[in-house]
């Protein structure tokens, strides 16, 4: 018989690897087994087989597998499609994608054979109940259970128990763990024993029941409507962006469009963002769809995590999972629908380490190849979902009034600089935010003042016109560098001397900014001593009981006002809240980043949907040195589109996505000469290869973390020029940079569209 071989991967930074299939297992092996390889030495790893074939390799020292840990494929022909993909596009090894996807349990690795068969995972097991086989049809249901009454009424509630938990359509093929029964063990074993019910043992997974719909609301006619328009997009197009004002009900269209899925057999994937604050959420998602709701997060135990993925793994479907970004990776079949909640948030792109991903972007690639429907939602879509929707590639679909009697609320800017001029400024808040303060705390409401994250990149601004340095070539805000007085330009490297005074009115003194949210508190307690303070941010969050307990503390309408950074200005839903105050939006437009004034938007909008969210009394204050920047103007309007096509023609004209696509390398080295030198050979290469889209190797915001030093390279990739072409010579220069003698040491990692 002719050889068998396996090429596997393996969950290591390597591309796949062949190894012989010796002749007895040649029967029990898979595309998508767990199989034991060696590798180096001693070591041994689990490693997933992605095919099978008869073409010897060409070199000489092929080693044999060593064993099947698990036949029982770990990963489908779909998810190992898919892995190809994400290493592909993303630039990275099926190896890091396989590590990413994988729960830990299920790769063991050890240096003795020994050891190794000890850390395999197994399932523990349970024993489960379903009908006796001589009952399969409604007939002959009622009749046993017309049998038990009126004299055996305690089996007669279990078995009504048995049907309640696996519901109609689950009823006959149906099981159910001996330990979910409230019943007690006699009364089951009594239906065991008449023949009713059958007792088996299987592997442990969690999650039994069927997801299906326990609660749906009515939807308005608005909401209907947009319901009805999704659908008919998604007979178009495979991805359909929902554009939903803050408080429409767009979270009701996902659980009506969940439920039609699962009711048809098929399984619902549902990502939100990395919240804080998710709990508000899961709890809607839990009520509407029982104990069926998989929820998937980090701080799921390994075991969990493992039970999880395997159950999935079997499920022909009817699974709905809600997670964040890495749940993408989960083994669902038969997968329908794939919801992206506030599409536009950062956190579902991963940043470090490899796989770099956007959960985001591999719904919808997963959406045009695997047959599913990817439904994106936002009420400030990212400016490339929007653009894709623009140009007719995605479907759209707008909800522009919000569910019941919430009004959107009034929006005020109040000019930071004139109201310093007058006096009225104490401590960071100006006249119309204490105004408004006064008349909330006068009538028993909830106060929210926003501050963006203390700014790690500083930046200056005129205190007399709100003159802030930006890059000639990038359009970005220039960085503060306190270190010589530079400016610098965090994209391109672009550097100048800080101006003494203003280039814009020639009067003020432009001044380095960034407060941070505990001054703030501080402040705000000296000038509301009779109300209750309370702060949320990264440090608070840090610790879930201090998280939870200031959360609870302000929805209880124990604390007056709460003073935060972006995390509460998504996923929360006061109805107590009738101000919001953006203490200084300057912060957030004055990031180094070309995408600044979208997320201005992005968060100055999902803020102001925070308040007067249950009836019409909802006030924002967004306090600005730039009262007539457009982006402010757009945002106070809520007035999308306008910001959109500014934004849209700036990102054109500068040669930002979506007209362009981005790779950001990133060098580290301790030495930063050998860095610089590196880099430079490396910027030059590049520039050799893809021409003028290539910056010249520059410092970032964060030029170095203890003793590693940090340079950065950025590619532009144009419209018309094939990616895939780019990225081959990409992957060119670095092969050539890996093998000098002196830069093989310089760690390079690529990141695809950064975030
Ligand atoms: P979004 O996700 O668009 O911000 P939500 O889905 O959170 O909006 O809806 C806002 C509020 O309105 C929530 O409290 C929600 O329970 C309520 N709501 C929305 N649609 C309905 C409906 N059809 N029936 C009853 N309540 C609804
Ligand atoms: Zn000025
Ligand atoms: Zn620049």
């Amino acid at each position: 018989m002719e050889q068998l071989y396996a090429d596997v991967i393996l969950p290591l930074a390597l591309p796949t690897l062949t190894f012989v299939v010796p002749d007895e297992l040649c029967d029990t092996i898979n595309v998508g087994s767990g199989v034991a390889v060696p590798l180096g030495k001693q070591k041994l790893y689990t490693a997933i087989v992605c095919r099978l074939h008869h073409n010897t390799p060409p070199y000489k020292r092929i080693r044999p597998i060593g064993s099947i840990v698990r036949s029982e494929p770990l990963a489908s022909v779909e998810q190992l499609a898919l892995w190809e993909w994400i290493a592909g596009y993303y630039m990275c090894t099926i190896g890091e994608v396989m590590r990413a996807a994988l729960p830990s349990l299920l790769k063991p690795s050890a240096t003795d054979d020994d050891l190794f068969s000890q850390q395999i995972f197994s399932l523990g097991r349970e024993q489960v109940l379903s009908l006796s086989p001589t009952i399969h049809t409604t007939e002959q249901l009622n009749q046993a259970l017309d049998s038990l009454l009126p004299r055996r009424k305690a089996q007669y509630a279990a078995m009504m128990e048995f049907c309640e938990a696996l519901g109609e359509e689950h009823v006959f093929e149906g099981e159910v763990p001996r330990s979910m029964f409230q019943a007690s063990w006699s009364v089951v074993m009594k239906l065991v024993e008449s023949g009713i019910l059958e007792l088996t043992s299987r592997e442990r997974t969690p999650h039994y029941l069927a997801a299906r719909l326990t609660r749906k609301a009515t939807l308005s006619e608005a909401q209907q409507k947009a319901l009805d328009s999704i659908g008919s997009c998604f007979e178009r197009h495979n991805t359909t962006l929902l554009h939903g004002i803050t408080s429409s009900g767009k979270t009701e269209l996902y659980i009506y469009l969940a439920d039609q899925v699962l009711r048809a057999g098929g399984s619902v994937l549902y990502l939100i963002p990395e919240l804080a604050l998710t709990e508000q959420l899961i709890s809607r998602l839990r009520v509407a769809f029982g104990d069926g709701l998989t929820i998937y997060h980090s701080g799921l135990t390994a075991r969990a995590r493992t039970e999880m993925y395997i159950k999935l793994s079997r499920s022909e479907g009817g699974e709905i999972v809600v997670g964040t970004r890495s749940a993408i990776l989960l083994p669902l079949n038969n997968l329908q629908l794939i919801i992206v909640d506030e599409e536009h948030d950062a956190s579902f792109k991963q940043n470090d380490p490899a796989p770099r991903f956007s959960a985001r972007d591999v719904a919808v690639w997963m959406a045009h190849n695997l047959g599913a429907k990817c439904l994106l939602g936002s009420a400030t879509p990212s400016l490339e979902s929007f653009h894709n929707a623009y140009i007719g590639r995605y479907g759209y679909v707008w909800l522009g009034e919000r569910y019941g009697e919430g009004q959107l609320p009034q929006v005020t800017i109040s000019d930071t600089i004139k109201s310093a001029q007058r006096g009225e400024r104490k401590g960071h808040l100006g006249k119309e935010l204490r105004d408004a303060i006064d008349t909330a705390l006068a009538d028993h409401r909830q106060v929210m003042l926003f501050q963006n994250r203390r700014g790690f990149a500083p930046y200056i601004e005129c205190p007399s016109c709100g003159w802030s340095a930006r890059c000639p070539q990038c359009g970005v805000t220039l960085t503060y560098y306190k270190k010589g007085s530079q400016l610098r330009c965090n994209l391109c490297g672009y550097a100048t001397e800080a101006p003494t005074s203003c280039p814009s009115c020639h009067k003020g003194e432009p001044l380095p900014q960034g407060f941070g949210t505990e001054k703030i508190e501080e402040s705000v307690a000296q000038l509301y001593p009779e109300a209750r303070v309370a702060r949320l941010d990264g440090d608070v969050a840090a610790s879930p009981g201090r998280l939870r307990s200031v959360v609870g503390a302000f929805e209880r309408g124990e604390s007056d006002i709460l003073v935060g950074t972006q995390m509460i200005t998504k996923g929360f839903d006061f109805a107590g809240v009738s101000v919001v105050g953006v203490l200084n939006a300057d912060n957030l437009l004055c990031r180094p980043d070309f995408r600044a004034e979208e997320r201005t938007f992005q968060t100055i909008v999902q803020i102001t949907g925070r308040s007067g969210r249950t009836d019409n009394q909802g006030h924002t204050i967004i306090q600005t040195a730039q009262p007539q920047n457009p982006t402010i103007v757009q945002a106070a309007r809520g007035d999308y589109r306008a910001m959109a096509m500014t934004q849209l023609s700036d990102r054109k004209a500068f040669g930002y996505p979506p007209f362009t696509r981005l790779v950001v390398l990133t060098l580290k080295h301790t030495s930063p000469e050998l860095l610089a030198r590196g880099a430079r050979a490396l910027s030059a290469e590049l520039r050799a290869l893809l021409g003028r889209g290539v910056t010249d190797a520059h410092v970032p915001a964060v030029g170095h973390i203890a003793q590693t030093y940090i340079m950065e390279i950025m590619i532009r990739i144009e419209r018309g020029s094939s990616p895939a072409d780019s990225k081959v010579l990409i992957a060119e220069a670095l092969r050539k940079f890996g093998k000098d003698q002196f830069f093989r040491r310089i760690a390079v990692s690529i990141n695809i569209d950064p975030q």
